[in-house]
């Protein structure tokens, strides 16, 4: 087993981590910016590093830095959490240049499933249903043909797109236009290619993905799947396991599709195959190669611990499990806590004065956040994550409410009071949402912060 592994990431994933390295005795390198000296990670890893100046494109994306801490502290491998270099092709083959290993799948199959493109092509050649969608748009010529070709709706997107950031929707030939050059300008300032492609777009779907582990000698698992439809900008906000929309056959059912999809693609190490379901059906949207930020609540129903098994995966090992041996029990939702205004969800950085975190049989609270620590305003605002366990939704849906009103964060504002008014609607109680379910319920009240 590797005897010490570098983080490269911060915040509370990078705890995440490393308490599943110190549970398996595996040493910790934690690496920082300069604005996270102070960073609970850093205090908790066995060695700390820092990487450079507080801009994550001089630190937390800075490859060489990253991998001259893991030679100078002999780091044997390295997981890169999610966000920053966890899908960054490049630097998983750099990191394995250098003799480390890299926690997750290949460099290959990275630039293979992380392309939203080739992805989708995979996806279709492993019988995996997809969106109906064009190849690369090259003019907007090219779009308004295929746009005619779909039918309206349709959503332009970057191929190498994420975090819900450049995606235009056109419902006419007059708004594709204009969605096609500003996807492709929005693709060219965020994205390492402007290269763009268009999907149907669908009017009210569900957003539900399904957690595979998969080892080096083509055993596969899938793990269920979570509902991520509470959705603001295209980011989630409320993930929960099971999705209220699914019975256990249709779970088994593209379960199935996803594990017989995977053993096709070779793919390894942990990943997320996300899909949108309308009508009874589900359609693939893309596949994230790298442990998720809502992994836990597949944590909580499974019962297994997934940066372990990644781990145990890129060292080599079988998974020595099969599908029979996943039990799922009971129901898991986790909210996402960000440091912002509730109403308008500007970012709120800022010193922490007062930090009590629920506890008691259920809840997890995963967080990086002390009292007396000053979020800088540099990085995501997500400053916890609140995953709780329940036999049922229902007994989950009552633990959750006791759980937020038990949370005391002073200082900054946070969304705690907007996620305590979400799960008391009678929709989200009755688990009767889609993806545009948020921002309708946001637009049709003025939201009163408590
Ligand atoms: P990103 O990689 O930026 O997260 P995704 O392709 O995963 O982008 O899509 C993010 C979200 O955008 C989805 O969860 C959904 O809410 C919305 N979305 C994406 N594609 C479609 C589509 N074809 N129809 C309707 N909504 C879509």
């Amino acid at each position: 087993m590797f005897e010490k592994i570098l983080i490269a990431n911060r915040g509370e994933i990078a705890l995440r981590i490393h308490r599943a390295c110190k549970e398996m005795g595996i040493k910790t390198v934690a690496v920082h910016s300069e604005a996270d000296a102070d960073a609970m990670h850093v205090r908790l890893a066995d060695e700390a590093v820092c990487i450079g100046p507080a801009r994550s494109s001089d630190s937390y994306l800075n490859k060489s830095a990253i991998i001259s801490a893991a030679v100078i502290t002999g780091a044997d491998a390295i997981h890169p959490g999610f966000g920053f270099l966890s899908e960054n092709a490049d630097f998983a083959e750099m990191v394995e240049s250098h003799g480390i290993k890299f926690i997750g799948p290949t460099a290959a199959q990275m630039r293979k499933m992380g392309d939203k493109i080739t992805a989708r092509q995979a996806a279709v050649d492993a019988g995996i249903p997809v969106t109906p969608g064009s190849p690369s748009l090259d003019t907007v010529e090219d779009a308004v043909k295929w746009a005619n070709k779909i039918g309206y709706p349709v959503i332009i997107k970057a191929k190498d797109g994420g975090g819900g950031k450049g995606m235009k929707t056109a419902f006419s030939d007059e708004e594709i236009k204009e969605a096609y050059t500003m996807a492709r300008a929005e693709a060219k300032a965020a994205f390492p290619s402007d290269v763009v492609y268009m999907e149907k777009y669908l009017q009210k779907p569900r957003h539900i993905e399904m957690q595979i582990l998969a080892d080096e000698h083509g055993n596969v698992v899938h793990l269920g799947e979570r509902d991520c439809s509470i959705q603001r900008n295209h980011q989630k906000v409320i993930e929960e396991s099971p999705s209220p929309a699914l019975n256990a056959e249709q779970r088994a059912e593209i379960g199935d599709i996803v594990r017989k999809a995977i053993e096709k693609i070779g793919y390894y190490n942990a990943g997320t195959l996300e899909f949108l379901y309308e009508d009874g059906r589900f359609y693939f949207l893309e596949m994230n190669t790298r442990l998720q930020v809502e992994h836990p609540v597949t944590e909580a129903v499974t019962g297994i611990d997934i940066v372990r098994e990644q781990i145990r995966i890129a060292n080599g090992a079988t998974l020595g499990y099969t599908q029979e041996d996943i039990k799922f029990n009971g129901h898991a939702i986790e909210c996402r806590i960000n440091a912002e205004d509730p109403e308008t969800f500007t970012p709120c950085p800022g010193k922490i004065t007062d930090w009590h975190a629920p506890g008691g049989l259920g809840v997890r609270v995963d967080s990086a956040i002390y009292s007396g620590y000053t979020i800088p305003p540099y990085y995501d605002s997500m400053i916890a994550k609140l995953i709780v366990f329940g036999t049922n939704r229902n007994a989950c849906l009552m633990r959750l409410r006791r759980a937020l009103e038990e949370f005391v964060i002073g200082g900054p504002k946070t969304t705690i009071p907007l996620q305590e008014e979400i799960i008391s609607q009678g929709d989200f109680i009755d688990g009767n949402y889609n993806i545009h379910w948020l921002e309708k319920y946001m637009a049709s009240k003025k939201f009163e912060p408590k």
